[in-house]
């Protein structure tokens, strides 16, 4: 049976009375650029961070909220023997049909939606003193530009993108191709950051630069204190 995560946002604070409080930091880039690298490096500096496409992949996993809805609209067969979405299923149907990926997206975006506020109330509480939204197609979305205090771009070189997707995942280069072209190019994104970090060099040169990003991103100021 699905979980329902539906009623934990009840009450609870919208990001926008969120942002009064403490500092909304939006972090994208193109897949396999380090968003995960640098959100790393952020929580070890004490970042509240929430992850969108976990969150995307936690409900789509056995007895996630999102699994009942996917399963009604697109049939049991795209739900694998282990309870969980089929995704290399999913992936090859929403790619040639854009209704299906209308769809999916219907059913997936508001459970990731409250799942995020949910996380993000929980982090706020907890008294950290900024959060991280790492969300992949965060340029593509449209929704988030006013919801958050300062965007970042991780960017760096397409072919180290396909390179570091290739050696990780087992698609081919003509899949993270496909990838790389439904996605916002690095000119759209680049022009649209508060902050570009550049990851095509060591991993020690990204550590460094993430901390100087926290410093930056600690001198925000909000009208009221976070503890408040
Ligand atoms: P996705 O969009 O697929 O979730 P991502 O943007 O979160 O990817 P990461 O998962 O952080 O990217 O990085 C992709 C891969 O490249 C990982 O295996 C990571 O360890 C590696 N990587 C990231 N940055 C560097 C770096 N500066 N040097 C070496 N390897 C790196």
């Amino acid at each position: 049976m699905a979980t329902d995560h539906s009623t934990p946002t009840i009450g609870q604070p919208q990001l926008s009375e969120l942002k009064i409080r403490l500092p909304l930091i939006g972090l994208t880039g193109g897949i396999g650029s380090g968003k995960t690298a640098v959100s790393d490096i952020l929580a070890q500096l004490g970042a509240g961070v929430i992850d969108t496409d976990l969150i995307a992949h936690q409900i789509t996993a056995p007895g996630g909220c999102a699994i009942y809805p996917i399963q009604g609209h697109f049939g049991a067969d795209f739900i694998a023997n282990n309870g969980a979405l089929d995704r290399s299923k999913m992936r090859s149907l929403v790619f040639q049909n854009l209704e299906a990926k209308k769809a999916l997206e219907a059913i997936t975006h508001p459970l990731i939606k409250q799942e995020t506020i949910k996380q993000a109330n929980q982090l706020a509480q907890a008294g950290f003193p900024y959060l991280v939204f790492v969300v992949p197609l965060l340029i593509e979305s449209g929704t988030w530009k006013g919801q958050i205090d300062h965007l970042v771009v991780v960017d760096c070189p397409e072919e180290l993108q396909i390179e570091r997707v290739m050696q990780r995942s087992n698609l081919s280069r003509i899949e993270v191709e496909g990838i790389l072209k439904a996605q916002a190019t690095r000119q759209e994104r680049l022009a649209v950051a508060d902050t570009v970090i550049e990851n095509q060099g060591r991993l020690v040169d990204l550590q460094s630069a993430v901390e100087q990003l926290h410093q930056k991103i600690l001198g925000i100021k909000k009208d009221k204190p976070s503890s408040s």
